[in-house]
């Protein structure tokens, strides 16, 4: 197995973006757009976040107890 991780992006409908689960990042697109250019947009999107680490969440680490 590669030592990459798999990308963890889902496409949010609602808000026309690609979305990384993994490091909560966005990208946005305006369609609409030629099918061939979204899929190539999402195929890069996913091989930068094959790679990207996840973020850590500053807003939990709040000590709440
Ligand atoms: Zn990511």
């Amino acid at each position: 197995m590669a030592p990459r991780h798999e990308a963890d992006t889902v496409v949010n409908p609602s808000t026309n973006s690609v979305e990384c689960r993994r490091c909560g990042a966005v990208l946005p697109f305006i369609l609409p757009m030629p099918v061939s250019i979204w899929v190539a947009m999402v195929k890069a999107f996913n091989k930068i976040h094959e790679l990207c680490e996840e973020k850590r969440d500053e807003k939990e680490h709040t000590e709440h107890e």
